[in-house]
C-alpha cells in the first residue's frame, strides 16, 4: 500500500500524562502505517515548557497561524503541586489560554454521537455544539487581595490623556478584586465564526450573557452579535432556514435542557469552559467531546475537550492496566487531517479522516470500548478493554475500511 502524501505540515503539539502515551499510540497504530505523516513537532509536555521558559508554547501557536492548521495533545495547567512534582522554575500560564490569546477566535466543541451512549438528558438526541469565546474576561484577568480599609477605584486614562474613574468599592474589611477585559474586535469575530459556522453546518445559533444585569459588558456582547446579524447575516440565515436566537443565559440553560439538541450554543468565556463540560459529561463522557478552535483569520487548532487524565497516567507509570479512551485525540486527528486535505486538496487526506472516524465509532458501536463507556452503554454485550487494546481494535477495522 502506498502512504497519503501531504503537501504542508501539520502544526503538532504534544503534551502531558496520559494523552501523551496515547498521542504516540495514535501516530504508530492508525497514523504513520497509513500517511507519509508530515508534522513541524513542538513538545508542549510540561518539562520542555519549563526548559524553555513556556517559548515552546508561543512558537506552536505562531507556528499554527504559518500553517493553518494544529492538533494539540492536553497538557498540565500548572498549579502548587505541579510547581513541585517537576521542579518548575516558574507556574507557567495555561498553554491552551497562551495559544488563545494568540489566536483569538472560538472553541467549537460537540459530542461525538455513537448507537448504545445515551446522553444523561433522554431529549438530547442531536448533538449540541457550545461555541466558547477564547479571548478575554475571566482568562485575561487581573486579580487584586485588597487589605482591609482599602478603597477600590476604575481607572481608564484615554489617548489624550483624559480619564474616566468609577468607584468599585468601599473595603471596610479585607476582600478581592478582580478587572478583566474585552475587545469589540473579538467579540464581533466570535459572533462571525458563530454566524458561519452555524450556516456551515445548517443549524440554529443560540446566544446568552447576562446583559440585564451587566449592562455595559454582556450588553456590548449582545448589540455587537445583533448588529453584526442584522447587517450581514438575517438574509442568509433566512435562506438557510435556520434562526439565530438571543435569551439571558439563566433562560439558556432551562431551554438547553429541554431541547432536543441539534443547534449551537455560543457561550462567553467561561459559560463556554463551564458548560462545555456539563453538556460532554451529560452526553456520556468527557472522552467523547471534540474541540476545535476557529481563529477569525482561518487558522485552525484541533484538541480534545478533557485534560490529561492524570489519574490513569500515574497508574501506568505503576505498571498497572488502564482503560483510557482515546476517541476525542482520535477525532482531534481526524479534524486536523481532514482541514488539512480540504485546505491543499488532497482528498484522500479527507477520505482518510472519515475512514479513521467511522472505524473508532463502528468499534464502540459492535461493543468493543474503554471502561468509562463500558459503565454507561445499553449493550448488554459490552466487552470493556484497557487503552492499547482500544487502539488495536480500531486499527483492524481502518485496514478493513482502506483495503475495500
Ligand atoms: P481530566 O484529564 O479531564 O480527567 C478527569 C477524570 O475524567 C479522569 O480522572 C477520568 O475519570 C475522566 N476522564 C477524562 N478523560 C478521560 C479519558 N480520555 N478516558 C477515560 N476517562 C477520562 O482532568 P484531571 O485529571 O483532573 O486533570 C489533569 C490535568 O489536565 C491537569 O493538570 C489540568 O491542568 C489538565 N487539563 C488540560 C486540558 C487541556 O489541555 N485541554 C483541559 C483540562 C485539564 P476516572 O478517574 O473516574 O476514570
Ligand atoms: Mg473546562
Amino acid at each position: 500500500m502506498t502512504k497519503i502524501k501531504m503537501t504542508r505540515p501539520l502544526v503538532e503539539m504534544d503534551g502531558d500524562e496520559m494523552t501523551r502515551v496515547l498521542w504516540k499510540l495514535i501516530k504508530d497504530e492508525l497514523l504513520s502505517p497509513f500517511i507519509d505523516l508530515k508534522t513541524e513537532y513542538y513538545d508542549l509536555g510540561l518539562k520542555h515548557r519549563d526548559e524553555t521558559e513556556d517559548k515552546v508554547t508561543v512558537a506552536a501557536a505562531q507556528a499554527t497561524k504559518k500553517y493553518g492548521v494544529a492538533v494539540k495533545c492536553a497538557t498540565i495547567t500548572p498549579n502548587a503541586n505541579r510547581v513541585k512534582e517537576y521542579n518548575l522554575k516558574e507556574m507557567w500560564k495555561s498553554p491552551n489560554g497562551t495559544i488563545r490569546s494568540i489566536l483569538d477566535g472560538t472553541v467549537f466543541r460537540a459530542p461525538i454521537i455513537v448507537k448504545g451512549i445515551q446522553p444523561y438528558v433522554k431529549n438530547w438526541t442531536k448533538a449540541i455544539t457550545v461555541a466558547r469565546h477564547a479571548y478575554g474576561d475571566l482568562y485575561s484577568g487581573v486579580e487584586i487581595s485588597v487589605p482591609k480599609g482599602s478603597k477600590a477605584e476604575l481607572l481608564v486614562t484615554q489617548e489624550d490623556g483624559r480619564t474616566i474613574k468609577e468607584t468599585i468599592h468601599d473595603f471596610d474589611g479585607p476582600g478581592i478584586l478582580q478587572g478583566m477585559h474585552n475587545k469589540n474586535e473579538s467579540i464581533e469575530s466570535f459572533a462571525r465564526s458563530c454566524f458561519n459556522f452555524a450556516l456551515d453546518t445548517k443549524q440554529d445559533l443560540w446566544f446568552a450573557t447576562k446583559d440585564t444585569i451587566s449592562k455595559k459588558y454582556d450588553h456590548t456582547f449582545r448589540d455587537i452579535f445583533q448588529e453584526l446579524f442584522r447587517r450581514e447575516y438575517k438574509g442568509k440565515f433566512e435562506a438557510a432556514k435556520i434562526e439565530y436566537f438571543y435569551t439571558l443565559i439563566d433562560d439558556a440553560v432551562a431551554r438547553v435542557i429541554r431541547s432536543e439538541g441539534g443547534f449551537i450554543w455560543a457561550c462567553k468565556n467561561y459559560d463556554g469552559d463551564v458548560m462545555s463540560d456539563l453538556v460532554a459529561a451529560a452526553y456520556g463522557s468527557l472522552a467523547m467531546m471534540t474541540s476545535v478552535l476557529l481563529s477569525p483569520e482561518g487558522n485552525y487548532e484541533y484538541e480534545a475537550a478533557h485534560g490529561t487524565v492524570q489519574r490513569h497516567y500515574y497508574k501506568h507509570l505503576k505498571g498497572e492496566e488502564t482503560s483510557t479512551n482515546s476517541m476525542a485525540t482520535i477525532f482531534a486527528w481526524s479534524g486536523a487531517l481532514r482541514k488539512r486535505g480540504e485546505l491543499d486538496g488532497i482528498i484522500e487526506l479527507q477520505e482518510f479522516a472519515d475512514k479513521l472516524e467511522k472505524a473508532a465509532i463502528g468499534v464502540i458501536e459492535e461493543g468493543i470500548m474503554t471502561k468509562d463507556l463500558a459503565l454507561i452503554t445499553t449493550d448488554k454485550n459490552a466487552k470493556a478493554v484497557n487503552t492499547v487494546e482500544f487502539i488495536k481494535a480500531v486499527r483492524k477495522k481502518l485496514e478493513s475500511k482502506i483495503e475495500k
